[in-house]
Parts: C-alpha cells; sequence; structure tokens
C-alpha cells in the first residue's frame, strides 16, 4: 500500500479504500441474516434490519457499489402483451376482411416494438452509465477522520 495516499480534504493519511470497507460490511449482515434465517423464515429482511444497524453497517451502505440497471421483466411482457394483441387483431381484422381495421392492429404492434426497442435503449445506456459509476466506486476512498469520500487513483 502507498504510504502517501492522504484525504484531500482533511490531509489525513487514515483512508482506506470504499471496497474494502463495504465488503467488511456486508459479510456482517450475511452472517446476521443466516442467523435470522433459521427461526424468520421469510421474514429475514426484517431480521437484517433490526438486528444489524451499527456504525458499520450504515457506512457499509453509505459506501454501496452502484446497482446493477436490471431489465424490467414485467413490463417488457406487457409489452408483448399489447404486440400479441396487435397481431390477434390485425389477423381477425384481415380474416372478416376489414382492412382499414386491421391497421390498427399493425398501429398496435408498431406502438409495442418502438416500446421495446426504447427500453432496451435505455437499458443499455443505464448500463454503461453502471459501468463507469462502477469503475469510478472502486477508486473511492473513505477517510477515517473526517468521514469524507474521495475518488483516489
Ligand atoms: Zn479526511
Amino acid at each position: 500500500m502507498k504510504g502517501n495516499l492522504k484525504c484531500p480534504r482533511c490531509g489525513s493519511d487514515g483512508i482506506q479504500k470504499a471496497r474494502l470497507l463495504y465488503e467488511a460490511g456486508t459479510s456482517s449482515i450475511k452472517m446476521t441474516s443466516s442467523g435470522i434465517g433459521v427461526t424468520g423464515g421469510g421474514s429475514v429482511g426484517v431480521g437484517v434490519a433490526t438486528t444489524t444497524g451499527g456504525t458499520q453497517t450504515e457506512l457499509s451502505q453509505k459506501l454501496s457499489p452502484p446497482t446493477k440497471p436490471q431489465r424490467s421483466t414485467g413490463l417488457i411482457l406487457g409489452v408483448f402483451a399489447l404486440i400479441i394483441l396487435g397481431i390477434s387483431y390485425t389477423i381477425g381484422a384481415l380474416v372478416g376482411g376489414k382492412i382499414v381495421h386491421s391497421l390498427f392492429g399493425i398501429g398496435f404492434m408498431s406502438v409495442g416494438f418502438f416500446l421495446i426497442k426504447s427500453l432496451e435503449e435505455s437499458l443499455k445506456k443505464a448500463r454503461a452509465q453502471y459501468q463507469v459509476d462502477y469503475a469510478n466506486w472502486g477508486r473511492l476512498w473513505f477517510c477515517n477522520r473526517c468521514g469524507d469520500t474521495s475518488y483516489v487513483e
């Protein structure tokens, strides 16, 4: 470890990597929740919230990494339902000889495909941002003296 790392705010050299502090706090949470899991059954989350909560856990929360953006399955399924509705409406209209009505179905489908495309694009952007945030988090340091966090190369 480099000896010349100092807090940019107060000049203290008692700084630690946020990642290590976070992982130390996380492992203590896991130990607690496994103990609770024996008696608590499904209410593990509640057990964790009540039994932990020392300064380490709070610090761990403060220094937690960015959350990875997830694809919203419910939203995607909803949009797929819209597309399927559009397809069946279009087929029904075409079978019934109602060409104009089939355009509504095609409209539904187009909106559905457009929504999926924009959902995927925004997820892609969020994931790219997450990569940046995560890399930054790897450079985050915590000062034991003033409690300030800073990015150190
Ligand atoms: Zn400091």
